[in-house]
């Protein structure tokens, strides 16, 4: 007897998808999509930390600009230095940072010299003060200094006409210091985008509101409001929507006239009340998809006119998940910058880690030394979506790959820190 065909209903203990997209893919589409922004303004360099680059730097100076003394010490020719013994020489004078000698050293003498003094003409080499010993007007210097040791050359740290910053460099502490060493106090980075989110829910209500049955405060837009604010973008919080289609209508419209891009969260599932999916296919160009992530899996990506949009899932960890692995490498490649995605680390991690194949998990971790000073993660503890004390109290995500079972203690895992030398 031919056997009854049987249909297993997706059980609720394997969420795991076949359909969903792996989450590189769903970032190579967004990237692929997104023509950077061409708009560059010119601003001074303490604003443009952050801010990326719009065009390659090219030093216009050698930096440092003379050939000077890497310490303090005796500044004297090469031939000068014994090979063996010691040798005296006569002080002709003090060079001083800032302060020249103003002459050229003969033979058999030598020059006090400064940390960071230009070395007199007839010089390329210093003595270190403790290989010297001071008699009067004579120095007695002694054998083991190799010819020009202890001297910084003329644009060893950067040559004229050497590219210093790659356009597309997104400026840190030390790019900004780098540009004022070449006596740039200006320079021209791409403008800002202007990024405008909302938060969907009937439930939600804003600090300073108090709370009825079944409502909730709404922390999304202070979440968006951090990372975005580090990403360095102009922001606009439209506050929250209702879920009702026209608000919705009206609210994607007004984002639509005034920014480059829009976030919103929640309603991207497929409840009852999930009206952004409907609304945006109304008035939008929008992929809906299913990505094979935890927490975050649905995630909304397309344009209302000229503005992208990421509709993000509405759970407090899903939003940060998905704007950091998503949103975070999409603004960064929109503001022209190249290197888009954070650096990610492999540690032995300390907790077992429950983990089902078929997706990326974003474990919420914690990286710190063990007792042996060794770098190590621990889980920080539940890992449900709504959990946002778990975001709070960790410093990293720990990635599972897509195939990964279980985790047992001490394996390596990959770690993407929270924070860095930023
Ligand atoms: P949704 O994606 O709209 O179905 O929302 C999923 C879950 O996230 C629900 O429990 C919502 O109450 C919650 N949620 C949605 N938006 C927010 C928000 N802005 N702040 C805090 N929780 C939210
Ligand atoms: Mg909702």
């Amino acid at each position: 007897m031919k056997p009854e065909k049987i249909i297993t209903p997706a059980s609720c203990q394997d969420d795991h998808d076949p359909a969903s997209l792996p989450p590189a893919v769903a970032l190579q589409r967004i990237i692929a999509a997104i023509t950077p922004l061409a708009d560059t303004e010119k601003v001074g360099i303490r604003q443009a930390l952050g801010r990326v680059l719009a065009a390659d730097i090219i030093s216009p100076v050698n930096v440092p600009p003379d050939t000077n003394s890497a310490m303090d010490g005796y500044a004297v020719h090469n031939s000068e230095v014994p090979v063996e013994g010691t040798r005296d020489l006569q002080l002709a004078g003090t060079a001083y940072a800032g302060k020249p000698f103003p002459h050229r050293v003969v033979p058999g003498q030598c020059v006090r010299i400064m940390t960071g003094a230009v070395m007199p003409g007839g010089t390329d080499t210093v003595i270190m003060q403790e290989h010297a010993e001071v008699h009067g007007n004579s120095v007695r210097i002694s054998a083991g200094t190799n010819a020009g040791a202890n001297v910084r050359a003329a644009g060893e740290d950067i040559a004229l006409g050497e590219k210093v910053l790659n356009k597309g460099s997104m400026l840190s502490p030390a790019d900004i210091g780098l540009l004022a060493s070449l006596g740039s106090g200006e320079v021209n980075v791409t403008r800002r985008a202007r990024v405008a989110f909302f938060s969907t829910g009937d439930e939600l209500r804003s600090i300073g509101d108090t709370l009825d049955n079944g409502q909730i405060y709404d922390s999304n837009r202070y979440t968006l409001y951090g990372m975005l604010t580090r990403i360095g973008v102009d922001i606009l919080d439209m506050g929250v929507v209702k879920d009702n289609r026209d608000a919705l209508r009206q609210a994607f419209a007004q984002a639509a006239a005034t920014a480059d891009v829009l976030i919103t969260t929640g309603g991207v599932s497929v409840g009852e009340a999930d009206y952004v999916k409907e609304v945006m296919e109304e008035i939008g160009s929008i992929n809906f998809w299913k990505i094979a992530i935890k927490p975050g899996r649905p995630l909304a990506f397309g344009k209302i006119r000229n503005t992208w949009f990421f509709g993000l899932p509405g759970n407090p960890v899903s939003v940060m998940v998905t704007f950091y692995q998503f949103v975070q490498p999409a603004l960064r490649h929109f503001m022209g910058a190249r290197e888009i995605q954070s650096v990610s680390l492999w540690v032995p991690c300390i907790s077992k880690l429950k983990k089902r194949p078929g997706r990326v998990e974003y474990q919420r971790g914690i990286l710190e030394r063990d007792a042996q000073g060794r770098p190590v993660v621990r889980k920080t503890g539940a890992q449900g979506s709504g959990i946002l004390s778990s975001m709070s109290q960790a410093n990293c995500f720990i990635i599972l790959p897509y195939a990964s079972g279980d985790v047992e203690p001490d394996t390596l895992v990959e770690v993407q820190p929270f924070f860095g030398l930023v």
